[in-house]
């Protein structure tokens, strides 16, 4: 395992569209290496999630995680999950605007609107088809990651660009004391995927 490389806004990888991979390919060591180096990439650099991309792997894999994380700290857990070729297909139309970040992204958080409901279909890291129905923060965090294979950014999917805020201000308005009056709205916590 290592810790791996993170590709940043401005490298062609985080542009393309990413490869399928072939069934064959799945239980090779090297294959499986490269799953558990991502693991320890995204815990590293405390995201819930990454995707291969973003190590300059242009490869349909992801792999996400939510746990006691001191950024969002109110967000459901998620377990350790490995979705590759992943399939999304919306559930409704309802969709919910929240702030995320992205590791590819460094600094910056913006409001993104996302399917509330989506159903995921995947292989494992064992190779075997996977299908479940993903709500709120977690199918949040699947939209987010299954962009990057195919060659996009949050950045590209906010529909307010004057939400875009660095990290450093949003996060003192969270830990600013919260004010009663209306002009104390205070900025949800930023994701860092
Ligand atoms: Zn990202």
């Amino acid at each position: 395992m290592a810790i791996l490389k993170v590709a940043i806004l401005g490298n062609p990888v985080l542009r393309k569209i990413a490869r399928p991979v072939a069934l064959k390919d799945i239980r090779s060591r090297k294959f499986q290496a490269l799953i558990d180096s991502m693991i320890e990439t995204m815990t590293e650099y405390d995201g819930v999630g990454i995707a291969a991309p973003q190590v300059n792997v242009s490869k349909q894999i992801l792999v996400l995680r939510v746990r006691n994380n001191r950024r969002y700290p109110n967000a459901p857990r998620v377990p350790l999950t490995v979705l590759i070729n992943p399939h999304i297909t919306p559930l409704s139309d309802e969709m919910e605007s929240d702030f995320e970040g992205c590791l590819s992204v460094p600094n910056l958080s913006g409001a993104v609107p996302r399917f509330l409901r989506i159903r995921v279909e995947a292989l494992n890291r064992r190779g075997k088809k996977v299908s479940f129905v993903a709500k709120g923060f977690h199918a949040r965090v699947i939209q987010h990651e299954n962009d990057h294979l195919q060659g996009k950014v949050f950045i590209d999917r906010m529909t307010d660009l004057t939400t875009l805020t660095y990290l450093a201000v949003s996060l003192a308005r969270e830990n600013a004391p919260v004010k009663k009056s209306p002009g104390g709205r205070r900025l949800p916590p930023s994701l860092r995927r």
